[in-house]
């Protein structure tokens, strides 16, 4: 989406979101980077085939990482 309705700050973090989409990812499966954007955070391995939740625009998000951090700390306790 480039528009000059919005200013260039806004037009930056936009161009960098459609970057993190586009970008293929390593399978935590296979390790092969082949993990492609299959729609809002759904991410398809093109290689195994696995099928993996992730952010909206990258496969791994800040906050992803903080609740994936929390359920392995719960799962420790039990
Ligand atoms: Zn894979």
């Amino acid at each position: 989406m480039r528009s000059q309705k919005f200013g260039a700050s806004i037009r930056k973090l936009v161009d960098k979101a459609i970057a993190a989409k586009r970008t293929s990812y390593e399978c935590p499966k296979c390790f092969k980077v082949k993990v492609k954007r299959k729609s809002n955070g759904v991410w398809e391995c093109r290689s195994c085939g696995a099928v993996l939740s992730g952010g909206a625009y990258s496969l791994r998000t800040e906050a992803g990482e903080i609740s994936a951090r929390v359920t392995k700390e719960y799962a420790k306790s039990e």
